[in-house]
């Protein structure tokens, strides 16, 4: 890299961080910027990555966790987009610095680390291997065809029969809850297993993998992490939409990602969305996630409902009368989940003897679906659509950083709700609504918690458009 000012070269490192410093120090508040910043040292630089030195390892996990977009930030304005921070640790010896010797212990945040993938012990690799099961209930056999999921089901059976060389690598399925994704997914991986017991196929949710990821890097042991990763043959990772807003493990599963595409190796990813709605994701992870091909599962019509049915009741070996079929195919249409759960509550009945008519279907299913909605899952989008109609206002201004006190409240209040029906974290909450941080809709969800107690006007928009939820 070129030599800012009059300095040698080897002092461009710390002219480097001196910068990434100055942006840091106008974020925080003094206390948090001497007790955490003060104590780094800039210890390497070649070309754009730059190695700090942390004094211990609870340090760098503390810097990950709370710091590390502000840091992100900061190194991507000064060395670009491109730009690598890795870590190491301080010796135990006290030496601090350009002199002290390397240690073994540099921590990847994102890049390419060569270190890192050194071979793994047989038994640490199955140790992860076990943790990360297929279900092999999920198969095509018993995977009903439609025209609701025609494109998908044919994408994923040409990538079992020849995984990692086909052009859908990698292959993304995405649609709404309970329409068979995950199913589809796995049953790839039981495909691909039953062809070669040898290959390694490992199914794992994007929460399991972001948890394993922050318990190998508590251990300071990412290397065995990522190799892990790094030696399987086909990787079926479920519901990337929780990705969004994690920066520290997108970084790690971008690396994972390349490592596996570049050596011919098979990707399998699930979404509830469109890629083009997938948010707080990076570009660089979206631009790979672009490579393959997307295909969506669509909510299932008659005839596949009708079809899923039937097999149902065949596996079970049960009958049941025709105007019971025809009124459970068309009183649960919103997913087969919601349908499976229907027949198994129907089926319980008939396994203590009781015929089932189509009264009792009827109050069956009534009670199922009821219950269902008190709990249906809503995606952000719905709620701040939601929120935003209510209030009058626009979805940007709501997910903007508009101040208006009208705006503040009707924002805080989508926060709570995005918070109380969906599944994302507090931080991707918070990245939703404009890049804000977590304690930002920790303090959202506080102050509406509070007008909730005061019983005032707040108190009765809530009630109103909770309302609209359940209605939903
Ligand atoms: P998602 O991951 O999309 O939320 P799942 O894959 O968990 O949905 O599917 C929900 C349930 O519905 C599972 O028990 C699955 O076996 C079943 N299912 C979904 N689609 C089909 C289908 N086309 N044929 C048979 N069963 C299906
Ligand atoms: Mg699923």
């Amino acid at each position: 890299m070129e030599n800012f000012l009059d300095v040698p070269a080897e002092h461009d490192r710390y002219i480097v961080w001196e910068k990434c410093l100055q942006e840091i120090r106008q974020k925080l508040d003094l206390q948090a910027y001497k007790t955490w910043f003060e104590p780094i040292r800039a210890k390497d630089l070649e070309g754009k990555q730059l190695t700090i030195e942390v004094p211990s390892k609870f340090f760098y996990e503390y810097l990950e966790e709370n710091f590390v977009s502000v840091m992100r930030e900061a190194m991507n304005n000064t060395l670009g987009e491109d730009s690598q921070l890795l870590y190491s640790l301080r010796i135990e010896d006290g030496s601090f610095g350009s002199n002290a010797p390397q240690t073994p212990n540099s921590i990847l945040l994102n890049g390419n680390d060569t270190k890192l993938n050194k071979e793994m012990s047989k038994e640490r690799f199955q140790e992860l291997y076990v943790e990360t099961p297929l279900n092999f209930n999920y198969t095509f056999d018993n995977f009903i065809e439609g025209s609701c999921n025609r494109l998908a089901r044919s994408a994923g059976y040409a990538v079992a029969q020849k995984p990692g060389t086909t052009a859908f690598n990698p292959l993304m399925l995405y649609g709404g809850v309970g329409l068979g994704k995950t199913h589809l997914m796995q049953a790839i991986g039981n495909y691909a297993k039953n062809q070669d017991d040898n290959r390694k196929v490992v199914y794992v949710s994007v929460d399991k993998f972001t948890s394993q990821f922050v318990n190998y890097m508590k251990n300071n042991d990412l290397a065995t992490f990522r190799s892990f990763y790094e030696h399987i043959d086909i990787l079926l990772i479920d519901d990337v939409q929780f990705l969004g807003g994690k920066e520290a493990t997108q970084d790690i599963f971008f690396n994972i990602f390349n490592h596996l595409q570049q050596g011919g190796k098979q990707i399998v990813m699930t979404s509830d969305c469109p890629l083009i709605e997938l948010k707080g994701l990076t570009d660089r992870l979206l631009s790979r996630f672009k490579w393959g091909l997307s295909a969506d599962l669509q909510q299932p019509d008659t005839e596949t409902r009708m079809a899923i049915i039937q097999k149902k009741l065949q596996d079970k070996n049960i009958e049941l009368d025709e105007n019971v079929v025809d009124y459970l195919t068309n009183a649960v249409d919103s997913n087969v989940r919601e349908l499976e759960g229907a027949i198994n509550a129907l089926l319980h009945y008939s396994v203590n003897n009781i015929s089932i008519t189509l009264d009792i279907a009827k109050q069956i299913v009534q009670n199922l679906v009821q219950s269902h909605d008190d709990n249906k899952e809503v995606s952000i989008d719905e709620v701040i659509k939601t929120v935003s109609e209510y209030f009058g206002v626009s979805v940007e201004e709501l997910r903007d950083k508009t101040r208006k006190k009208e705006i503040v409240i009707a924002r805080q209040i989508a926060m709570y709700f995005a918070k109380e029906y969906t599944g994302y974290s507090l931080k991707s909450i918070g990245y939703q609504f404009g890049g804000r941080d977590h304690s930002t809709v920790i303090h959202a969800i506080q102050s509406v918690s509070d007008y909730m107690a005061e019983g005032n006007e707040i108190k009765r928009f809530i009630e109103e458009i909770e309302k609209k939820f359940k209605k939903k």
